[in-house]
């Protein structure tokens, strides 16, 4: 596997690749890699040529009082790991690489931005967005790849390549979870003992709301109401939010009609954790 730390040499790596007619599957991850981003990188093995990995902490993405200096970073371990899937090559770039002095220019997707994380963390999609485009125009890859486990991202960043006709497709991977459920997620790793076990709520509210609707519960509000209740026998448990929006397009709703997507974000102590299920179709279902 190739680690590349430069945009120049990035570019080179896939001008040589697409030479030799490959085609090219792109996984952007911000590291500390997990079962979930391996998932990720398989996909893309098994759908194209060669697949290339970035790992890149995005400090545009992070709010001024979030977690961006005690983010997990582990690039010798992850450089194994992304070896021992076959990725061909390992994007490492540093910030000054990304956003050298002079640096002026940000992406902003409109209107769904405004609710979930984007309403609790302001500026963060824009982050997102900015980062995913530069990383997309470096590695100019046929499929990119991300996970449903952000559910929003993904909304966000297929409307940003619909809207400025970026030319690849974007791939969609189901949660992957821990065998009692949790969704696996770099900063599963913040969590103390007691605070691991309280997060297991999320998904079994999520399994609570899954099994709601599988008995014929459409009301959004007596969803809402049962994860709320859920969640609040956990005392370490604290709410950001509780959503329930049609989907994909992410309206509000009363009733669930179609598909719909229960969104929640807790805090268990310092970390905030995510996660999502849909509901009346099949796509990253619980
Ligand atoms: P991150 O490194 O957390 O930015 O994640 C990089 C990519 O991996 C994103 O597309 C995430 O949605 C995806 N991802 C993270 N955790 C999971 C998971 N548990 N299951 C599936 N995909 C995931």
């Amino acid at each position: 596997m190739k680690i590349i730390e430069t945009i120049a040499e990035m570019r080179q790596f896939v001008r040589e690749q697409r030479g030799a007619g490959k085609t090219i599957g792109f996984v952007p991850t911000m590291g500390a890699l997990h079962q979930g981003h391996q998932e990720l990188f398989h996909k893309a093995g098994e759908r194209c040529d060669i697949v290339v990995a970035s790992i890149f902490v995005n400090p545009m993405q992070f709010g001024v009082n979030e977690d961006l200096a005690a983010y997990p970073r582990d690039s010798e371990g992850d450089a194994r790991k992304a070896a021992a899937v076959g990725v061909a090559a390992l994007f490492l770039p540093r910030v000054e690489e990304m956003y050298p002095t002079g640096y002026a220019t940000q992406v902003d997707v409109l209107g769904i931005t405004d609710l979930l994380c984007g309403k609790s963390r302001p500026g963060h999609f824009r982050g997102v967005a900015t980062v995913v485009t530069k990383l997309f125009n470096i590695v100019q890859p046929d499929v990119a790849f991300f996970g449903q486990k952000d559910a929003q991202q993904v909304l966000v960043l297929k409307r940003m390549a619909a809207d400025l006709n970026m030319a690849l497709e974007i791939e969609v991977v189901p949660i992957v979870r821990e065998a009692d459920g949790l969704a696996l997620s770099s900063r599963n790793a913040y969590l103390n003992a007691k605070e691991r076990q309280a997060a297991l709520s999320l998904s079994r509210s999520l399994a609570l709301a899954k099994q709601e609707f599988a008995a014929g519960r459409r009301s959004v509000q007596e969803l809402k109401q049962l994860i709320l209740e859920e969640l609040s026998k956990e005392t370490l448990a604290v709410i950001d939010y509780v959503e329930v929006y049609s989907y994909p397009d992410l309206a509000k709703t009363e009733t669930v009609a179609g598909q719909a997507i229960v969104a929640l974000a807790v805090r268990f102590g310092a970390t905030r954790l995510i996660d999502n299920l849909i509901l009346g179709g099949t796509e990253g279902c619980y």
